[in-house]
């Protein structure tokens, strides 16, 4: 350090400008939106407005700190009105990876360790604890997704007596299938296991993309990111049905402790307006962009993969001629920007293909493309893309 203030003071090293435009912007072409999606300005706007108006730590005891504690409580409650649930099964995470994280370390404590169930198409911030769990004694057990769907009968012959953790994800990220969640929470309570089984349930793709239901699923915990549905990145919650959890963190208590560290009150409140500008209409106009979609892709060698029955509008996963990274290159050099998988990973291709084996497609899964659309999505150049598509 001392070295860099030296430069800087005489002038070798100088703090560059960030590169890139400032200000609203929308990239033309993308379709990439389950990866991410754009700010939306009345998120910004929140963001920017409780930045700087509100400059006190919410944990301070004086009033400027306690104005920002009241300013994050009322964006929890906000949030909570909306999935139906109460305030204080909400905790504010840094996104989705670290809410599974914090679910998922917390089996490390466990004096005796026992039997998880994992989703063969879950996300890697949830299979990613797989190797870590085997070797403390963790026996984790595979659930499959025929077609992209898990099966609450085959759920209920993975159960053992010794299951303590359930994690299947509410939508899947690469394929878009709506799984059955309140099925598959039924299976699991009808089995009779030594202990009460956890439910956790990465729902980062259904908010907003389907009619989540939180409270009548019955799952125990679940994650979500809000740079997802046009909120900013670097926030998420975790949704615990019963209160609190072992943190793998320890710090100054926030969050009741589930999530120790000064809280992002900008991101928080930008979460809950992006969440309050999520509208029923949004699903039904993609659907119709969807449908139009899949019309003009009918007769050429590009197929869906995305059965139209339960599952996503937002998500269409398209099984074409060419390895997929060849595809995603050609639609590039068209203008179209889509993923070969999910583009959340660095290893994109290599987990998103093993989601669509583990989907049942076999050799298909390494031509598979996924092409996702948000309420930002112009029909006019979805239908170009179709067309793309449809020539590949
Ligand atoms: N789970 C699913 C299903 C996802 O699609 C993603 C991101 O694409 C994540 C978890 C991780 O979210 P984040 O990177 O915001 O933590």
């Amino acid at each position: 350090m001392e070295e860099v203030y030296r430069k800087r003071e005489e002038g070798v090293l100088r703090p560059r400008p960030l590169s890139g435009t400032i200000g609203p912007m929308a990239i033309q072409g993308y379709f990439d939106n389950a990866a991410t999606t754009a700010l939306s300005p009345r998120a910004a706007a929140v963001w920017a407005g409780t930045a700087s108006s509100y400059p006190a730590n919410p944990s301070a005891s004086y009033p400027e700190g306690r104005r920002s504690k009241e300013r994050l409580e009322e964006a929890r409650s906000s949030i909570a009105t909306r999935l139906g649930v109460s305030p204080k099964t909400l905790f504010f995470t840094s996104g989705a990876t670290e809410s599974a994280g914090t679910v998922l370390s917390s089996l490390l404590w466990a004096k005796t360790p026992g039997d998880i169930v994992l989703g063969s198409i879950e996300h890697e911030a949830v299979l990613g604890w797989a190797p870590l769990l085997k070797e403390k004694g963790w026996n984790v057990i595979t659930l499959d997704a025929r077609g992209g769907f898990y099966d609450p009968g085959e759920l209920r012959r993975k159960m053992t007596p010794e299951t303590r953790m359930v994690c299947l994800m509410a939508v899947s990220n690469a394929l878009g299938t709506v799984q059955p969640t309140k099925d598959l929470v039924e299976a699991v309570r009808s089995c009779g296991t030594r202990r009460p089984v956890f439910f956790y349930s990465d729902s980062v793709q259904a908010l907003g993309k389907t009619g989540l239901d939180l409270p009548g699923s019955g799952v125990d915990g679940a994650g979500f990111s809000a740079h997802k549905i046009h909120g900013p990145r670097g926030i998420g919650l975790l949704y615990l049905k019963k209160g609190s959890i072992q943190s793998l963190s320890r710090g100054g208590g926030q969050e009741g402790g589930v999530r120790p560290g000064t809280e992002n009150l900008p991101a928080a409140c930008a979460f809950a307006e992006a969440v309050d500008e999520l509208s029923p209409d949004d699903e039904r106009r993609i659907g119709e962009i969807n449908k139009a979609f899949r019309e003009t892709i009918k007769g050429s060698k590009t197929k869906a993969v995305t059965p139209e029955e339960n599952s996503t509008p937002f998500i269409l996963a398209l099984a074409t001629p060419y390895p997929s990274e060849v595809a995603v290159r050609i639609l590039s050099d068209k203008g179209f920007l889509v993923s070969s998988g999910s583009a959340c990973s660095n290893n994109q291709r290599g987990k998103a293909e093993a989601a669509f084996r583990a989907a049942g497609l076999g050799d298909a899964a390494g031509n598979v493309i996924r092409v996702s659309f948000s309420r930002d999505t112009d029909p006019e150049e979805a239908l170009q893309l179709a067309k793309a598509i449809a020539e590949l």
